[in-house]
């Protein structure tokens, strides 16, 4: 069973930070301008690649609140932050999750409200969803064939998140994204039918390098499958992947598109091929604390002066302080794997 560790107290405290005029930045240049906030560290299936089988999951008491979540957002958004998106865990299974997405959205300075789910829920939700002001869809899926799903999710139906897909799509729900882990033993041979997809839809498909957290790490670096093999696989089947020109490296998929495709390709390579220097965002835990950077161990906690009664311009020095020391980046090539949490823990 899986137990939380608390590295917090190890950590010393976080000097201060000069004052600057304008939005959030970092001690490196780095504007930073999008949150994206885990509302629930539970799901509703266990992808072998994310969390054990038995897993514990937080008591609600030691989650944010709807409010607390709203405070923190309104502070992010005076301070810069345009863009917010929506994670876990599994986002749709947190109750009255549809009421917060329109409280976020109508959140003066807030310009998007994105979601990332594994789409089980999306046929009920999509269409809520979409009038309570979401813009922009990342839906998992690791493979097309129902048996190697279920495998992959430990019991996930696959039919569900076709459901989900197509919900999405009659919610006009735009960009509609598709993410797919590539894990060796599970997958790999399934990213040409994903690849496929984006000829005939204007999706974007992308293929994720499996990233090693905690206690799961010995596996997923032995079942890492680089962008570089994943290409060379679609290639040598489906031709030639043309870059996109105008990619400004503030996405972490670096953009392709096949001859004649509707919607393009893209390959999120974290452990191969960095992309910290374009890095603009910061994570918000579902137990409140800020992440500054998915892949580094480093957090600073706001649910505790929420608790206790902090003033927005104080919620808004922590924050501010917390992003300027933001890490350069993470330290995978070095051998530094986070110990703290599991990705579901934190929201990708
Ligand atoms: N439950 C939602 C879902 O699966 O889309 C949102 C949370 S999940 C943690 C966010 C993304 O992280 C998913 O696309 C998932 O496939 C990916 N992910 C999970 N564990 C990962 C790992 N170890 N390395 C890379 N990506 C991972
Ligand atoms: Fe749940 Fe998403 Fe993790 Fe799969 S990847 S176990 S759906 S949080």
């Amino acid at each position: 069973m899986w137990s939380f560790i608390d590295l917090s107290a190890a950590e010393p405290p976080l000097g201060p930070a000069p004052t600057y005029p304008g939005p959030l930045q970092d001690s490196f240049g780095r504007r930073i301008n999008y949150l994206r906030i885990s509302l629930t560290d539970a799901c509703n299936l266990r992808c072998v690649y994310c969390m054990p089988e038995e897993m514990r999951f937080r008591p609600r008491a030691e989650l944010l609140s709807d409010g607390e979540i709203l405070a923190i957002v309104q502070a992010a958004a005076e301070l810069g932050v345009s863009k917010i998106r929506l994670t876990g865990g599994e986002p749709t299974i947190r109750p009255g999750m549809v009421e917060l997405v329109r409280a976020i959205a109508s959140t003066p300075g807030i310009g998007q409200v994105a979601m990332t789910t594994n789409g089980l829920l999306l046929a009920e939700l999509a269409e809520p969803l979409a009038r309570a002001g979401l813009r922009g869809l990342n839906i998992s899926i690791d493979t097309l064939d129902a048996v190697k799903f279920r495998r992959i999710t430990r019991w996930g139906d696959l039919r569900r998140v076709w459901d989900g897909i197509a919900a999405a799509e009659a919610a006009q729900i735009r960009p509609l994204k598709l993410n797919a882990v590539v894990t060796r033993g599970f997958n790999e041979e399934e990213v040409v039918s994903l690849a496929r997809l984006s000829i005939d839809h204007p999706w974007h498909i992308r293929f994720i390098e499996l990233m090693p957290l905690g206690s799961v790490a010995d596996f997923q670096q032995e079942a890492v499958v680089s962008s570089a093999e994943t290409r060379r696989l679609i290639e040598a089947e489906l031709g030639p992947l043309h870059p996109l020109a105008g990619y400004d490296g503030s996405d972490p998929a670096r953009p392709y598109r096949l001859a004649g495709a509707a919607g393009q390709l893209g390959f999120i390579s974290s452990v191969t091929e960095p992309f910290c220097a374009g890095c603009n965002r910061f994570r918000l835990t579902a137990d409140g604390k800020l992440r500054l950077c998915l892949l580094r161990d480093r957090e600073v906690d706001l649910l505790a002066p929420l608790r206790s009664g902090c003033t927005g311009d104080e919620l808004r020095e922590i924050m501010r302080v917390a992003v300027w020391h933001k890490p350069w980046g993470h330290g995978l090539p070095q051998g530094e794997v986070p110990q703290l949490r599991l990705m579901s823990q934190i929201g990708g």
